[in-house]
């Protein structure tokens, strides 16, 4: 497998070894007329490494990552408002009007750029008018190192809720795969945490009344009606962003280039069951306040049992498939007048933004969010669709044990 940090270090070579042989190419020439084209790494459509010439159309100047679609950040600082710092300006070799990034940190803030710039055309063209709520450009950190970063930091990608919606990425230390900045799914997924903060979660008035307490209850054990209620929206979010990051980069299985096999959510295969509320709550009896101490001291098996069963992610992953199954089968609604002119990935993207304002406003109307249940999202998404025989049987598999006749038994939302 092409190894992206690595391969950086070539185009710069060729590009001297260009100029001692053609003194009509410089590698450092400013600017010309001419739209500027960057040679980037790219994981293409079936998951392969390869090059590609992208032209980017939105950024004022090819030296500073400060553009209409993002601004990109190098290892910034937050002030919890937002980035401060220095804005990217990769180095970058030049021959005509094909930049070619000098080193690897140059490489990927482009393609940082790159993926974000994707987006603000395929927003536009892909969701419904007003339908999005987050703002352009995107602010974006790229970090190649940070300070007592553990472990479990480094070779991930997070979205920050505050004013405007901060993306980070993180270093990638996996010098055996391919970096996040490169990964559509992954940064898809990201992008997805801010279409859903926007439009769901920062517009309950419930949010509001969070405390610290209840942020980090939501965590791990949820210990309070408050974090419950974050433990579901955090896993419908974690779910619907797979969802969303497979369906933007039309790979299904992009989590598992960058993250291989045994720590990727592989979303095209049939869900596994969501955990029952109960099961959610469960821990709530093995310890009303989860302390790192206390969790340090369970035996592993049990650990291993409660992370799995209250892990957003894994419980998310179900959604996210059963939301696959049906974009593949082209069996969402065909929204607006252009629809036939988007592929089925396009049009599933567009009917699950269009969603989210409605169900923004069926959750503002609950009002005993402890005795909700996980698999009420999967009511919401599903149960008004006119699925064929097959792709029902496969949304049922996501259904907890609490709903044995699955979508059937979904009731009013
Ligand atoms: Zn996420």
């Amino acid at each position: 497998m092409l190894k992206f940090r690595s391969r950086f270090l070539q185009p710069a070579i060729l590009c001297l070894a260009t100029l001692a042989s053609l003194s009509l190419v410089s590698c450092t020439q400013d600017r010309d007329s001419s739209t500027p084209t960057y040679r980037i790494p790219y994981i293409d459509e079936n998951g392969q490494n390869t090059f590609r010439d992208i032209t980017l159309t939105t950024l004022g100047s090819a030296f500073e990552m400060n553009g209409r679609a993002a601004i990109i950040y190098f290892n910034p600082s937050n002030n919890g408002q937002t980035f401060t710092g220095a804005i990217a300006q990769p180095h970058l070799g030049k021959s005509g009007s094909l930049f070619r990034p000098i080193d690897p940190q140059s490489g990927t803030v482009i393609a940082t750029y790159a993926f974000f710039e994707k987006m603000f055309f395929y927003e536009k063209k892909v969701l419904l008018a007003g339908d999005s709520q987050i703002s352009w450009p995107r602010i974006v950190g790229v970090y190649s190192s940070v300070d007592k970063m553990s472990p479990n930091d480094e070779n991930n990608a997070a979205y920050i809720p505050m004013p405007q919606g901060l993306t980070e990425i993180m270093p990638f230390t996996d010098n055996g795969r391919d970096a996040l900045a490169f990964n559509h799914g992954v940064l898809g997924h990201e992008h997805f945490h801010a279409h859903f903060d926007m439009s769901v979660q920062s517009k309950l008035a419930s949010i509001k009344s969070m405390s610290e307490v209840d942020i980090a209850s939501s965590r791990g054990c949820p210990a309070t009606a408050n974090a419950y209620e974050l433990k579901l929206l955090t896993i419908w979010n974690e779910g619907l962003a797979d969802a969303y990051g497979a369906m933007v980069s039309e790979q299904p299985t992009f989590m598992t280039v960058s993250f291989g096999p045994e720590a990727a959510r592989p979303i095209a295969i049939d869900p596994l069951p969501f955990q029952s509320a109960a099961t959610l709550k469960k821990c709530r009896a093995i310890f009303p306040t989860l302390t790192k101490e206390k969790l340090q001291a369970m035996p592993k098996d049990q650990l291993n049992e409660l992370v799995t069963s209250i892990d957003p992610h894994l419980n998310g992953a179900q959604l996210a498939r059963a939301m696959f199954a049906v974009a593949n089968h082209d069996e969402f609604p065909a929204l607006g007048a252009d629809a036939a002119t988007l592929n089925k990935w396009q049009r599933s993207a567009r009917y699950l933004i269009h969603r989210l304002k409605d169900f923004k406003t069926a959750l503002e109307k609950k009002t005993d969010w402890e005795n909700m249940q996980p698999d009420y999202a999967l009511c919401f998404f599903f149960k008004d669709l006119n699925l064929s025989a097959e792709t029902k049987a496969i949304v049922n598999k996501a259904f907890s044990s609490d709903y044995p006749d699955g979508v059937a038994q979904c009731g009013s939302l």
